[in-house]
């Protein structure tokens, strides 16, 4: 499209290869400032309208669990540190940081402090929200989910539930792969802010790719985070979202526009938007947009280009892109009748124990939401306890294999499925 008027959502890629403190700051805030500044982007939201700049702003992490920074499962401390510093700097003082963590029986700011976020916090004065305690919110609103248990936090600062909004936030995610919706970006991240175990509830009740996803639509209308923050510096491929490897993608992403945004971590990773269930259910709920058409990007952390910061998607691609990333490219078959039957056999995939890795802890099965689990710890025939499934009952949602501490599930696809995932564009 030469029009570039008719493009409604913008994306500022800027690119960063270390997690080097000046390099982070400096690529967060050229990031924010092309897409006009702080206080022009946080101006719109109606806290700051009606509080200025005391409304609270969350900043709303990923903290799936303990993991070290390096491992690339949470966002990193430099991404979260840039941001905190940028907005204390203009002005905003009212910081509070958080995240749901995976697990139902875990402690926020336990696991804050297990993945160096925590020590950032203290060290800006940004307080701990509370993310261990939820507010049950009805949202008749919603296309297929119409109640949420929100953490306090979120409720507070949203106002979801009928109450004035304290606050906004700003979502600072992670780029990674998910074993349920292919990635984990702007989107998916938000999923944090449903409190705790109901998260699980969540999965066992939105079972299907696209029926979570269109939860997520859902939710996403509720909360809406005025500001996302994408740490693409090291992302993650292959066994995401916690047992994946760390792989340089170079980048922050930053936009109002989840979709828009996840629609060009797509693009580096040469996914095409349309297969991610979130993208596809956000845009027809009018979260945003995935339409490379409607997007207009700009590239920051490069040396001057000669047009300027604006690019064309072709231009990421080629220039930026790394064909190597290892996500799911290939389709999901559905449904039981002969020809799909048959291929869904063939091109399917399943969570598998790596037996000599597996110590039996029972995590997995803690997190299983099905009431009869599809996956128990018991005694092999040598006597030692080792996760077993029972792949009848799986509704592969994943949640065991996000949460095993010894990465000990991984995700078996079949022949088809590894053939078409090896081609890097599909
Ligand atoms: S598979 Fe992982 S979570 Fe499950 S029992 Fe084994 S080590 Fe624990
Ligand atoms: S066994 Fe794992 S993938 Fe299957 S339903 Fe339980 S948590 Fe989900």
């Amino acid at each position: 499209m030469s029009n570039m008027e008719a493009r409604t959502s913008k994306v500022a890629i800027v690119r960063c290869d270390s997690y080097e403190r000046e390099k982070v700051s400096g690529a967060v805030r050229e990031a924010v400032e092309l897409l006009g500044g702080i206080d022009s982007i946080l101006g719109e939201a109606a806290a700051v309208q009606s509080m200025g700049k005391d409304a609270e702003i969350v900043l709303k992490l990923n903290m799936l669990g303990r993991h070290a920074p390096e491992k690339a499962v949470t966002t990193h401390p430099e991404v979260f540190r840039a941001v905190g510093e940028l907005l204390q700097e203009n002005g905003y003082g009212n910081l509070v940081y958080g995240d749901s963590p995976g697990s139902p029986v875990s402690n926020m700011e336990k696991t804050a402090e297990g993945c160096g976020l925590k020590a950032v916090a203290d060290e800006l004065g940004i307080k701990p929200g509370d993310f261990d305690r939820g507010t049950d919110v009805d949202y008749p609103e919603g296309k297929v989910a119409r109640r949420f248990v929100l953490c306090n936090e979120i409720a507070k600062a949203t106002g979801a539930g009928g109450k004035e909004p304290a606050g906004l936030i700003i979502n600072i995610c992670k780029m990674k792969t998910h074993q349920l919706e292919r990635i984990t970006g702007a989107v998916k991240n938000t999923f944090g802010c449903v409190c705790g175990v109901n998260k699980a509830m969540t999965h066992a009740t939105y079972q299907s790719p696209e029926h979570f996803a269109r939860m997520l639509a859902d939710l996403n209308t509720l909360v809406r985070p005025a500001l996302h923050i994408m740490d693409g510096i090291v992302a993650m491929d292959g066994n995401g979202p916690a047992s994946g490897d760390p792989f340089p993608m170079n980048a922050i992403l930053v936009s109002t526009d989840p979709v828009a945004l996840d629609a060009m971590f797509c693009k580096l990773i040469y996914l095409d938007p349309q297969m991610v269930a979130t993208n596809t259910a956000c845009a027809d709920a009018g979260v945003g947009t995935w339409d490379d058409e409607k997007i207009e990007i700009l590239l920051g952390g490069v040396p001057m280009q000669k047009e300027g910061a604006v690019i064309t998607t072709d231009e990421l691609e080629v220039k930026y892109a790394d064909k190597n990333f290892n996500v799911q490219r290939s389709r999901e078959f559905r449904g039981s009748m002969s020809l799909m039957g048959f291929v869904r056999r063939f091109a399917n995939k399943k969570p598998v124990v790596i037996a000599n890795k597996c110590v039996g802890c029972g995590v997995c099965e803690q997190t299983c939401p099905l009431e009869d689990k599809a996956v128990i710890v018991r005694q092999d025939s040598t006597g030692r306890a080792v996760a077993q499934y029972d792949h009848s009952k799986c509704i592969k949602c994943y949640c065991c294999q996000e949460m095993c501490p010894e990465r000990a599930i991984t995700v078996k696809k079949s022949l088809l499925a590894k053939i078409v995932d090896r081609r890097w564009k599909v």
